[in-house]
């Protein structure tokens, strides 16, 4: 049994403020939902102010990115797990494919972020997806199986208890084109059988793989009906707490 995750990515968007008020909103709009695990991803900046007001509710906070490096160490600029986790941070999103095409994010680097992030018990939510021309040419598997063997490399069963992979095609990020029901399934199946293969056939039935992309509260429930998509990844539908928490409360 997978517990579904919605999450919303804030990605940098609101001020400290702003941040808190949404937060607030939402908290009491999801305040029953107890059949799914809500995460929302401000920008570091807010991440202490909203995990302070969100204490006690049901709602978890989520960072967009963290270090590769585990440890204080020279890094002008980074922030690492630790020092998300005393922000109040539980969970990170690693690899979001803004951060592969603005930031040369790679395999590797992700590999480097889960590792540092898990060390320091946070959650990570890996994304993997592939591009429009990738997808047209017929790729999409193999891009995708590349980023998930890449950025999952050398974890052990016990690591992958705290990893969740987002499956986000990058043509249909904030671009109002959700992949179908049909074509998100296809992917996450076969997530799950590369998972199967790379570590076992237990790990794959209990990791949850979210689906990415133009999530609204008007295609969530068909999305959510397919039996290898444990929840949502939401960019612009998360952004105000009405529309996110008709995507949390899709049922
Ligand atoms: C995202 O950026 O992770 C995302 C899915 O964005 P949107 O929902 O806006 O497509």
């Amino acid at each position: 049994m997978r517990k579904p995750v919605i999450a919303g990515n804030w990605k940098m968007h609101k001020l400290i403020g702003e941040s808190v008020d949404t937060a607030v909103e939402l908290r009491d709009l999801v305040s029953n939902a107890g059949h799914s695990e809500v995460v929302i991803a401000p920008v570091f900046t807010a991440l202490r102010s909203v995990a302070d007001r969100l204490e006690g509710s049901n709602v978890r906070v989520a960072a967009q990115d963290c270090s590769t490096k585990a440890e204080h160490t020279a890094r002008t600029g980074e922030v690492c797990a630790d020092m998300l986790k005393d922000a109040g941070a539980t969970y990170v999103i690693i690899g979001h494919s803004e951060r592969r095409q603005f930031n040369g994010e790679t395999d590797e680097t992700v590999n480097a972020k889960v590792k540092a992030a898990l060390k320091h018990g946070l959650v990570c939510i890996v994304c993997v997806g592939e591009d429009l021309s990738q997808r047209e040419s017929g790729d999409a598997q193999k891009v995708v199986a590349t980023q998930v063997s890449g950025g999952l490399a050398g974890l052990t069963l016990t690591d992958m208890e705290r990893i969740i992979i987002a499956y986000e095609p990058v043509w249909a990020i904030g671009t109002g084109r959700t992949a179908t029901p049909e074509q998100a399934q296809e992917m996450h199946g076969f997530i799950r059988r590369a998972i199967a293969s790379s570590h076992s056939k237990e790990c794959a039935d209990s990791v949850r793989i979210l689906y990415g992309g133009s999530v609204k509260p008007d295609n969530i429930a068909d999305l959510m009906d397919r039996e290898d998509i444990d929840g949502a990844l939401v960019g612009g539908a998360s952004l105000e707490a009405g529309s996110f928490a008709s995507i949390v409360n899709y049922r």
